[in-house]
């Protein structure tokens, strides 16, 4: 969660000043806390556990009942949750706001392991430019389709924008209901297919101003897209295929399309099919898998036991400061996960769709126009968009996506 680095200000202050320092549980996570806070020569006052008659000392630390600090007076002391399990955390948490304990000021999630609390840490102080995380993430992306296909090979240009990931939707019809569908297809109001002539003008607009490393066709689900196939054929057309770095289309799983469209999808260069695997929920995965052999279309299937991580509701205003808000969107990274919507461009996966169906306060400062302007106006809007952008008005509505991040069930149905 984003909440770490407040939470760790807000332990040192505590430390700093005095109070007490107490770890929330004495299982296998809280004694390598203990242990690592130790060598940060870190007093810990107790662990509070409920098993606390059984276990009494660790290491020479009590073990308390977790009763013990309802009655301290606030800011003289705080408690790190360090538990293995979401639900247990979970639990926890409601127990401490029934008791007024105040999430980073009163206690906090301390339970991921030590080296992804010093990489988050690092991450937070690294103060790298949007350029240098849009070209890190532009080389992970050739990296990633070198994977599918060795051979591949293909120079970043310098003197254009980059954008490591521009993900195109087709349509907000889906197949499936993910709960945490990150490009929060389920809440669409309602569902729409996009005019396809229109998709292909914008995304001539972007390409010719900057370098788009991967192009993701998508949904929702785009094998429910009526005009995919005179999608692909206009794309093939206008030789966007040789002016990108590599296509893909991701889908679910769950619907096999026409012969007609694994024809004409064959003829792009460099481009495959990316199979999100839920399970028994992407019903049509093999005979998916046995028709891009069959086509001679290069196909990659998502291990199903990839987890998620959740970017929280959209439901409540999360009340970040203007210095948090900026952290967070400089550590998230989702935000090099640019998307197309309906003629705007969004550094953002998730606040488009929101956005644009006015599920959250509609902010025209998040998106930049791809309609309508000179080449020149839009690289100039471009850059600015990509570069000095500080934050998004929208990620009020999130927690971002980074190594703090909740983990959930892979396409977990609403
Ligand atoms: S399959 Fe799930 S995650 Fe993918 S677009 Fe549909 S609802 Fe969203
Ligand atoms: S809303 Fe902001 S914090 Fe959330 S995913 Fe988008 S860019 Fe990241």
């Amino acid at each position: 969660m984003y909440r770490t680095y407040l939470s760790y200000k807000r332990m040192m202050e505590i430390a700093n000043s005095g109070g007490d320092l107490y770890i929330r549980c004495a299982g296998k996570v809280g004694k390598n806390l203990a242990e690592e806070l130790k060598k940060l020569e870190l007093n810990i006052t107790a662990f509070l556990d409920v098993d606390y008659q059984g276990l009494k000392y660790y290491n020479g630390i009590p073990v308390l009942a977790p009763e013990t600090v309802y009655n301290k007076e606030k800011g003289t002391f705080f408690i790190m949750i360090a538990v293995e399990r979401n639900d247990i955390y979970d639990a926890i948490c409601e127990e401490y706001n029934k008791h007024g304990l105040v999430i980073c000021e009163d206690f906090a999630d301390f339970s991921c392991n030590a080296d992804s609390r010093m990489m988050s840490f690092m991450d937070l102080c690294a103060n790298k430019s949007p350029k240098e995380i849009f070209h890190t993430k532009a080389v992970e992306r050739f990296e990633e389709m070198r994977l599918i296909n060795p051979a591949f090979c293909k120079e970043i240009p310098d003197n254009m924008e980059i954008i490591p990931n521009l993900d195109v939707p087709l349509t907000t019809f889906c197949s499936l209901s993910c709960k945490y569908c990150s490009h929060c297809i389920p809440y669409a109001k309602p569902p729409k297919h996009f005019d396809y002539e229109q998709i292909i003008q914008d995304i001539q607009n972007i390409i010719s101003v900057s370098f788009v490393v991967c192009l993701a066709i998508m949904g929702g689900e785009p094998f429910v897209y009526p005009d995919l196939t005179k999608l692909i054929k206009r794309y093939k057309e206008m030789k966007i295929d040789e002016k990108v770095g590599y296509t893909r289309i991701i889908t679910n799983g769950t619907i096999v399309p026409t012969d007609d469209f694994f024809a004409e999808y064959k003829k792009l260069e460099n481009a495959y099919i990316y199979i999100s695997n839920y399970g028994s929920k992407s019903k049509k995965l093999t005979e998916l898998v046995d028709k891009c052999k069959q086509h001679q279309i290069s196909a990659y299937v998502c291990p199903e036991t990839d987890a998620w991580l959740t970017l929280g509701d959209f439901a409540h205003k999360r009340n970040y400061t203007k210095k948090q808000i900026m952290h967070l969107f400089s550590v998230c990274d989702a935000r090099a996960c640019v998307q197309l919507l309906n003629g705007r461009i969004y550094s953002c996966p998730r606040i488009p769709l929101l956005n644009e169906d006015k599920l959250i306060p509609f902010s025209a400062k998040d998106y930049c126009n791809v309609r309508g302007t000179s080449s020149q106006e839009l690289k100039n809007a471009l850059h600015g968009y990509l570069y000095d952008t500080n934050y998004l008005d929208g990620c009020q509505y999130c927690d971002g996506q980074h190594r703090y991040s909740r983990r959930i069930p892979r396409g977990e149905q609403s």
